[in-house]
């Protein structure tokens, strides 16, 4: 469990200098851009729907941290000790952001005329957290408001910087586009059908599916069903890139497996291209006969694959 040790000191080491930073100001000396004023009560009571008779003789005190606001333009007086901060922990690996909460708290109120200054301190750091999020440190900061230099509210907000959890998403096949020329064999597919295109104005049996016909050039079609008997008439083996959606790894070794990937001449004639399954693929033969199955390779997508019909026997296999 070495590993885990040194990680556990890590960690420990980080926040003893995360620590360090508790008490200095995040923000200094900074002005309110405008002073309390009755326009920006109204705005904000007609956007909240406060119909109070108290406003705009007073500011919501809900308004406290808007006089603090820097708007588009920015606040000169953020401290370079609250961006060392958030670069420890970018640097830690903790690089995402989420704001958690806020609370105020409000010592008089706000009238038009009273001009606002204000501070604010890095109040607490926390110890190392995991949470639904990932695992991180939640830092609050709290900002003194002061109206005319007296204390008016406190506004204490806090973040969580952390490191996301790393969701590997299961691999999926990926989709078969489905277009006009397309769909009536992938509703097919769904229905468990293996639908051929038959040209009818010369009856040439076509696959993949297209507009029209490579022999009389007749856009008219019908389709019938395929049977599901086949024969191999080529196949690659893939090795690599590995694909997990096609082939999961093997569990002994966690390296991916190798699949086939057959083309299958069938019994009406017509080739497509498909998987073979059911057989080591260092055992499929060129001419071996298959037969159609649907696969379900997740709940929204289905699959025509072929099943080798009979074992091959072990001394066969390359
Ligand atoms: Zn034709």
């Amino acid at each position: 469990m070495g590993a885990d040790v040194g990680e556990d000191q890590r960690a420990q080491e980080l926040y003893e200098r995360l620590k360090a930073y508790e008490g200095k100001a995040a923000a200094a000396g900074c002005e309110g851009k405008d002073v309390v004023n009755e326009p920006m009560i109204r705005h904000w009571c007609e956007a909240m729907g406060d119909t109070s008779p108290a406003y705009p003789t007073i500011a919501p005190p809900t308004m406290l941290q808007a006089w603090t606001m820097g708007g588009l333009s920015g606040h000169a007086g953020r401290t370079d000790a609250y961006d060392a901060l958030l670069g420890l922990l970018d640097d830690a690996g903790f690089t995402s952001v989420v704001a958690t909460d806020c609370e105020q708290e409000y010592l008089r109120p706000l009238r038009p005329g009273d001009r606002i200054t204000f501070d604010a301190v890095i109040e607490s750091v926390s110890a190392q957290k995991t949470t639904k999020l990932g695992t991180g440190h939640f830092v609050t900061t709290r900002m003194d408001v002061r109206a005319d230099g007296e204390l008016a509210g406190t506004h204490r907000f806090r973040i969580l910087k952390y490191a996301p959890v790393q969701r590997k998403p299961k691999a999926r096949r990926p989709r078969p586009v489905i277009n006009r020329d397309t769909r009536g064999f992938w509703e097919g597919v769904s229905r468990h059908e293996l639908l051929i295109q038959k040209c009818t104005g010369c009856g040439t049996l076509r696959f993949p599916w297209l507009p029209g016909c490579n022999s009389c050039g007749s856009p008219a079609w019908e389709t019938v069903e395929a049977v599901g008997d086949g024969t191999v008439y080529s196949y690659v083996v893939m090795h690599h890139p590995p694909f997990p959606a096609f082939a999961e790894p093997d569990p002994a070794t966690g390296s991916p497996r190798p699949y086939a990937v057959g083309l299958i001449e069938l019994s009406e004639g017509v080739r497509m291209i498909s998987n073979i399954t059911g057989v080591p693929p260092a055992a499929i033969r060129i001419g071996m006969p298959v037969e159609l199955e649907f696969l379900s390779a997740d709940d929204e997508l289905t699959l025509p694959v072929f099943r080798a019909r009979h074992a091959v026997p072990q001394e066969d296999a390359v």
